[in-house]
């Protein structure tokens, strides 16, 4: 597992339990899609009705989990949390869906993996709050309608562009997750060291801030990293230089890179001047899968603008001759 990877890992899970803010109040950033939700759920709780269904976009690590567990405290509803890939057939979503109470939050995370006939059972549950159950097979097969009691179905998912439009039609607020300015995430690092009673200065917090690619999950990581060094390595006090050292240990550099995107980085710029080289080439150079440099590494480095993507190859950007501190060749020339 790699140190800044955004998907979750033992150690997350077991620790972000405890991590995770719980109401609206104390969830960090996300402005606007907090104030929307605040609205959606207020309103609800005046009518006394149950919310309507929430769809959650956005990367992993983002807090579309930790919001779900939020919409259910607010509205002083328990909470159901499942995913699509582990639902296979619409019999598994017709026992979750006729289990639940009144009122209850449905958690359906990456919900656009799930089976189509599941799908389209959702449909109706979502919007009538009704199903039907098939019992028996072919020409002898019946539907038995079962209603289900009002219920919010919160789905979460990468990007809603995965969502087929009659699924995501049925959500009566979409809310888009975007990633964490780095002052945002200072906060989020210096709430959960204040939950995990490790000592940091602001400035020890900006650093970590700065390095963890715009994503809550991964700086809550790096703290408890940064945590060990200093524990070790110091009087357990976080301070920007004790970060800054301890990062280096790891291997995260100053914008988030590990040795991977290093790795791919400086050999496009060092093997083949900045490019343009083909995908495949690449791969071979850094001696990693096509995948690996394809789905792991490439997406950071374009969002920070440091690879771009082209018809012809790859290209290294100018921010990247900047960040590894080289010197493009038509400027040595010159
Ligand atoms: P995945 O899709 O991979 O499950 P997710 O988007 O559901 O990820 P969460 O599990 O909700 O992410 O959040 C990951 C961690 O980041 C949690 O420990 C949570 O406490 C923290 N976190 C996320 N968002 C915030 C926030 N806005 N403020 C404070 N902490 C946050």
């Amino acid at each position: 597992d790699r140190l800044v990877g955004a998907d979750a890992d033992g150690e997350d899970t077991a620790v972000e339990a405890a991590l995770r803010p719980k109401d609206l109040e104390e969830f960090v950033g996300q402005e606007r899609v907090r104030e929307q939700l605040d609205l959606v759920l207020r309103a609800a709780r005046a009518r006394g009705a149950t919310a309507d269904h929430v769809l959650l976009s956005g990367a992993p690590g983002l807090g579309k989990t930790t919001l779900s567990m939020i919409i259910a405290a607010e509205m002083g509803a328990p909470i159901r949390i499942t995913s699509g890939p582990a639902i296979q057939h619409a019999g598994d979503l017709a026992a979750i869906l006729s289990s639940l109470q009144e009122g209850e939050v449905l958690f359906l995370d990456e919900i656009h993996r799930m089976s189509r006939p599941a799908e389209e059972m959702l449909y109706m549950a979502m919007e009538d709050f009704r199903v039907d159950v098939i019992v028996g097979k072919g020409p002898g097969a019946t539907a038995i309608p079962l209603e289900l009691p009002p219920f919010t179905l919160v789905g979460a998912t990468t990007r809603a562009g995965l969502l087929p439009p009659p699924l995501r039609d049925r959500f009566g607020f979409t809310a888009h997750m975007e990633f964490y300015a780095p002052a945002e995430l200072q906060r989020v690092i210096h709430r959960s060291a204040g939950l995990l009673d490790v000592d940091i200065e602001p400035e020890g917090a900006a650093e970590i801030a700065g390095r963890s690619r715009g994503t809550p999950r991964i700086a809550n990581r790096l703290l408890r990293r940064v945590r060990d060094y200093a524990q070790v390595k110091a009087d357990g006090l976080i301070t920007r230089e004790i970060a800054s050292q301890a990062l280096g240990v790891y291997e995260v550099d100053a914008r988030g890179l590990d040795r991977l995107d290093r790795a791919v980085l400086t050999a496009l710029l060092k093997l083949f001047g900045g490019g343009p080289v083909g995908l495949s080439t690449l791969a071979v150079a850094v001696g990693e899968e096509r995948e690996t440099v394809e789905e792991v590494a490439e997406p950071f480095l374009v969002r920070e603008g440091l690879l771009a993507r082209t018809p012809r190859g790859r290209i290294g950007t100018p921010a990247a001759w900047a960040h590894l501190g080289l010197v493009p060749p038509q400027q040595q020339a010159g």
